[in-house]
Parts: structure tokens; C-alpha cells; sequence
């Protein structure tokens, strides 16, 4: 398009004329358009550039629209993305806030996150003792330690038994988490 300014090289008067009509070069090709004192958008004659009339007190001057479009797409875009940046940001905020729920904290050890495996050695550490009492090992100190072995070894179950429920749930919030920054990641605005 630019290659054929030199066949439409214009013609044109270069001082406003008589009825208020001034001469703007276009922005694209440099041709000579006429506009009046009213015109704010016009299209090249000579590359058929649109362009908008920029006009101050001394001069007069165009901006190519599409040059302009593109400019605000690219803005746009770029919210866009940082209004999903932050999103997804707020999104993992909160999860991390909610996935403390989950937390387990047992004696001096740090609070951590349910696991299966987790669950499972609770249960069976919490059987071993029933080892022992089916063997008779505690007979040497008395029937009476029978019942406390029991209350024990249910204690253990217990709490591996909170730990799998806790597994469970921590797995299906997580879950959902995922998903959900997922679409957020997927759709952006
Ligand atoms: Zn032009």
C-alpha cells in the first residue's frame, strides 16, 4: 500500500483555504487531505488509511485509527491478563489460608498435611500392641493392663482414622482448588 504514494503523489494547497478548509497530511502516506474546521475522522484518499484529526491551536496533524485500535486491544489485553494474574493469586491465597483446616499436629512436631500413608502407619502402629496381648507378653503384668492396652490401641485408631477422614476432604477441597485455577487460568478475563 505504501509503494503507491508516489503515483498519487498529491497536488494540494498547503495554506487553509478560503471556506475554512485546512490541508493535514495523512499519518500513513503523507499525502495532503483536505478536512474542514468540523472534521474529526477521515480516510486517506491517495492509501485509504483511516484517520482521526488531531488538532491543537497551531497545528493540525492525523493519527492512524487502526494504529490506535491496536494500542487499546494491546492495553485491554494486558488487564486482562493482570486482572487474571491477580485472580489466580487471590485464588491461591485462600486456599492456602483453608488448607490449614487440614493441618494435623501431633506432640512436638510441626502441624502438617493429612496423607494416606500418614493414616496407615497411625493404624498400624496402633494395632501392634494387640500383637502383644494376643501373645500373653502382658500376663507377667497382670490382667488389670489388658483393658488400658485396649483403650490404647483404640486411642491409635481413632486418630488414624481422623487423619484418613481428614485425607479425605483435604483431598477433595484440593481438588476443587485445582479446578478452579484452573478455569481461572483458562479464561482470564
Ligand atoms: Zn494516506
Amino acid at each position: 500500500m505504501t509503494d503507491t504514494r508516489i503515483d498519487y503523489a498529491p497536488i494540494a494547497p498547503i495554506t487553509p483555504t478560503a471556506d475554512s478548509l485546512s490541508v493535514v497530511s495523512c499519518n500513513h502516506c503523507g499525502g495532503a487531505l483536505d478536512v474542514d474546521a468540523t472534521t474529526r475522522f477521515t480516510t486517506c484518499g491517495y492509501c485509504g488509511t483511516r484517520l482521526r484529526v488531531e488538532r491543537s491551536a497551531t497545528s493540525l496533524s492525523t493519527i492512524e485509527l487502526d494504529d490506535l485500535r491496536e494500542r487499546t486491544d494491546d492495553l485491554e489485553r494486558n488487564v486482562s491478563v493482570l486482572r487474571s494474574d491477580r485472580r489466580v493469586e487471590q485464588h491461591d491465597r485462600s486456599w492456602e489460608l483453608r488448607r490449614d483446616e487440614f493441618m494435623i499436629t501431633s506432640g512436638d512436631s510441626d502441624p502438617r498435611l493429612p496423607t494416606l500413608h500418614g493414616a496407615l502407619s497411625r493404624l498400624i502402629i496402633a494395632l501392634l500392641p494387640l500383637g502383644l496381648v494376643f501373645s500373653g507378653w502382658f500376663a507377667s503384668f497382670g490382667d488389670s493392663i489388658v483393658p488400658i492396652v485396649l483403650i490404647v490401641i483404640v486411642f491409635g485408631i481413632g486418630q488414624a482414622a481422623l487423619e484418613g477422614f481428614k485425607y479425605n476432604r483435604y483431598r477433595a477441597a484440593r481438588a476443587e482448588y485445582r479446578q478452579q485455577r484452573a478455569v481461572l487460568l483458562a479464561h482470564g478475563t
